[in-house]
């Protein structure tokens, strides 16, 4: 850390302005136009008076969304580097965690001695993000213009009444309140101290903290596109050796082309596998087959975070073959040309469908029709787990597709004014009336009957290719798009009769 280590109460980490972050602009590839947004920002922070005598202000505060490991941290370390201005990093969790267990432990305590004393020491610490969150806001402006980075805040930024997942419910919303006095409190002629949050979930912060004066600039940092990918890769394999630029060039395009949904986060770690893999051959140069087999690691281990892979159980297994099969069906059966599907495989275990699919290419038009087929198409999962196992031997894997297909439903009825719901938007469920709650059940039952039984219809029809393709899957692992057409072509098909709408 810095000459101040971590700071007393308030454990963020601090960074002086000499030190800077080290980290630049430069460092971010992809998404050009964030870049550009946030360097105007840096420009108004290092040059604060001159800006003010012109009656502009730097935002307040800057909230960057979007999934992890796509980059936040390093933009918000980038800003402080560009503008050379100290940077206090903290996370959400750090304002309320130490109250959690020091509640767990007085608590156990008082089972066991049911003293009065215990009782009391815990309420005193009630307050404890609040008085964080002060000290914080304190240090950093002593140091202004400085910047204050909040990373998942939404561990303290939550919508208060909402439901209380981590616990400390009380505690979190002083925090949260403390925040919105610290950015109401700065007084614009005095010099910046600017708030960076980040959040994987913009959906459950609390819209008091995206208000005009507080998070005024919102950001998303999305997953990065086929050219984003390349510039990514660009920048993690500055330091590694290849034979050529132009092999170094070849490759990486090669690797942007097949890394579809990739974070930078794990393309970096595609190029540090690669480099730990030439290593271990004593390789002088990183090849296409490391690169590759690097891919493929990192694929296997996609979400669920798990090194190598570890052993699928074989029921599972079978599952997940029986899964991707029937998701592959259907997708032959209602083919998407924006974005066809390229293979899957059974190597990993995710709450989705491995299956995955090309880039969107062309203008995407989706109809009414559209929507009610993707619906169809989320049943699969389950449809074909109560076909194959049984009803009353079903797993999460059918649970999951059910949540997605009335999600999907739910969607439709109330946000696309397409169905006999009517032509009125509505955000959420809790929107409605009582009465037209009952309305959405009725037609949501409606659609997931319809769906369930026209994705039977479907598999009963094209059995024998969900049998072929779970095969070869159990066997080889994974299917290529190409050889999934095949067989669906080929299949010999089982007439079903027509499922009423
Ligand atoms: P987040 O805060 O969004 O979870 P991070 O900033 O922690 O993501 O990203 C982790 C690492 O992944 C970064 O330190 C960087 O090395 C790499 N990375 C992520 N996105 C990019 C990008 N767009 N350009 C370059 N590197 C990236």
């Amino acid at each position: 850390g810095g000459p101040l280590g971590s700071l007393g109460k308030s454990r963020a980490k601090f960074i002086s302005a000499e030190e800077t972050t080290g980290v630049t602009f430069d460092d971010f590839a992809g998404q050009e136009y964030i870049k550009r947004e946030l360097q105007e920002i840096v420009r108004i922070l290092k040059n604060d008076e001159e800006f003010q005598s012109k009656g502009i202000y730097c935002p307040k505060g800057v909230l960057l969304h979007g999934p992890p490991g796509t980059g936040k941290t390093l933009l918000a370390k980038a800003i402080a580097g560009e503008a050379g201005v100290p940077f206090f990093a903290a996370t959400g969790t750090d304002f309320v965690e130490v109250r959690i267990t020091f509640l767990m432990d007085a608590h156990r305590k008082l089972l066991e001695k049911k003293s009065d004393s215990d009782f009391f020491s815990m309420q005193m610490f009630v307050g404890v993000a609040a008085s964080r969150v002060k000290d914080l806001f304190a240090s950093a402006r002593s140091f202004a213009p400085s910047i204050i980075f909040i990373d998942e805040i939404d561990a303290i930024g939550s919508k208060r009444g909402g439901p209380d997942l981590g616990g400390g419910g009380a505690e979190r919303e002083q925090g949260l309140l403390q925040i919105l006095t610290e950015m109401d409190g700065f007084k614009v002629s005095t010099s910046q101290v600017l708030v960076i949050g980040a959040t994987n979930r913009l959906d459950i912060l609390d819209p008091a903290l995206l208000r005009k004066g507080r998070f005024d600039k919102i950001i998303r940092v999305g997953l990065p596109s086929k050219d984003g990918r390349l510039a990514i890769l660009q920048v993690h394999a500055k330091n590694k050796f290849f034979r050529s630029e132009e092999e170094k060039n070849t490759l990486l395009q090669e690797i942007a082309e097949n890394s579809v949904d990739f974070t930078g986060a794990e393309l970096q770690n595609v190029l540090n596998e690669a480099g730990i893999l030439t290593a271990r051959k004593d390789l002088d140069y990183i090849g296409r087959e490391e690169l590759l087999e690097a891919l493929k690691r990192q694929k296997g281990t996609f979400e669920t975070g798990q090194e190598d892979s570890t052993e699928i159980p074989e029921e599972l297994k079978l599952r997940l073959a029986y899964r991707e099969a029937a998701v592959a069906v259907l997708a032959c059966y209602y083919p998407n040309s924006y974005r066809p599907f390229t293979e899957t495989d059974i190597r990993s275990i995710r709450s989705r469908p491995n299956l995955r699919c090309a880039e969107i290419s062309g203008k995407v038009f989706s109809k009414k029709s559209d929507f009610v087929n993707s619906i169809v198409h989320a049943c699969a999962p389950r449809v074909i787990e109560e076909e194959m196992f049984g009803i009353d031997n079903l797993c999460w894997i059918s649970a999951k597709a059910t949540s997605e297909a009335s999600r999907r439903a739910e969607f439709l009825i109330l946000q696309t004014g397409m169905t006999a719901f009517g032509k009125t938007f509505y955000r959420n469920q809790s929107d409605l009336v009582p009465n037209l709650a009952a309305k959405l059940e009725a037609l949501r039952d409606e659609y997931m009957r319809f769906a369930e039984e026209k994705c039977s219809s479907v598999l009963n029809e094209y059995h024998s290719a969900v049998e072929t393709i779970t095969d070869i899957l159990l066997e080889k692992g994974e299917i290529k798009a190409e050889e999934i057409w095949d067989i669906y072509k080929k299949a010999p098909r089982i007439p079903q009769p027509p499922v009423p709408p």
